[in-house]
């Protein structure tokens, strides 16, 4: 098995300086280590017709490149299948009939975790659960042993976090994120997950999967983002964000990848010039704010 880093877009539309701030990031976190790296489209949810091609455009104009072909997830519902299956027949998993405002609604559970799931469905007797089938399609959820769990991150150390009988299935038959993501890494010999510092907070349920799924974790950095003037994350309302408006604005991928590259402390030029001097320990811990073009 490879030993692999890796950038995973969903392609809902262009990316902006923050995403591709980050896929130089998990590109240098591999290369530093000599891992390959891999490009994986997540686009089970919110996919956008021809938002890949211009991702994928964007990611090579800053030099992001990867090795192999793009593998994409709508491509591999088998393996997530499988994966439901095994936990099924492990008991680990339990349909669930409920509707988001039922879940808001219920009482949570004595000690449970502030958003957790309350439960309802875990315990439903044969002929209840034959009842709700008639009325509403189940999503499926992971049977959860645990409330918590930690994971070790490269930039934030020891991180304990919540995990509940999270959604495995949407009701609509989407696979959720927190299942697709642990899949993919394993099959695809992912052992180093970089990515935005929004998505540490699901990481203890990912890494809780893993482990039920005989998983070894993935060493993960949560890295910074970026955001706007009002420290918001970064979003498309918030101007020139992308490279085909920086272009508009007289700014080349090039002067992008340059900007994106001083806000790491690393000198202008290449990505693999930048690799001599990129050091996880004196990365900016901050998020980075974006002034404009
Ligand atoms: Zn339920």
């Amino acid at each position: 098995m490879t030993s692999a880093g890796r950038f995973a877009p969903s392609p809902s539309g262009e990316l902006h300086v923050g995403n591709l701030r980050t896929a130089m990031l998990a590109w240098l976190f591999a290369r530093s280590t000599g891992r390959s790296f891999l490009l994986r489209v997540e686009d089970l949810d919110r996919a956008r017709a021809g938002a890949e091609a211009v991702q994928l455009r964007d990611l090579e104009a800053v030099g992001v490149t990867w090795d192999g072909g793009v593998v994409r997830q709508t491509a591999r519902g088998r393996l997530y299948e499988d994966a439901i299956r095994r936990l099924g027949d492990a008991g680990l998993t339990y349909e669930c009939f409920c509707t988001r405002r039922e879940i808001q609604e219920a009482p949570s559970a004595p000690h449970a975790p502030q958003g957790a799931y309350p439960g309802t469905c875990r315990n439903l007797d044969p002929a209840e659960r034959e009842f709700k089938r008639s009325i509403r399609p189940a999503a499926i959820r992971l049977r959860s042993a645990v409330q918590e769990f930690t994971v070790h991150d490269v930039l934030h150390g020891e991180f304990p976090g919540v995990v509940d009988d999270f959604v495995l299935r949407r009701n609509d038959g989407v696979v959720a994120y927190n299942l697709a993501v642990v899949v993919d890494d394993a099959d695809q010999g992912v052992d180093q997950v970089v990515r935005g510092d929004d998505l540490l907070p699901s990481t203890p349920r990912q890494a809780y999967l893993a482990s039920l799924l005989n998983i070894p974790l993935p060493e993960y950095a949560h890295v910074p983002l970026v955001v706007n003037s009002d420290g918001a994350r970064l979003a498309k309302r918030d101007g020139a964000v992308t490279l085909a408006d920086l272009a508009g604005a007289g700014v080349s991928a090039n002067a992008v990848r340059d900007r994106l590259l001083a806000s790491l402390n690393l000198p202008a030029g290449t990505l693999e010039q930048a690799l001599a001097a990129f050091n996880p320990a004196t990365l900016p811990r901050q998020p980075w704010v974006w002034s404009g073009p």
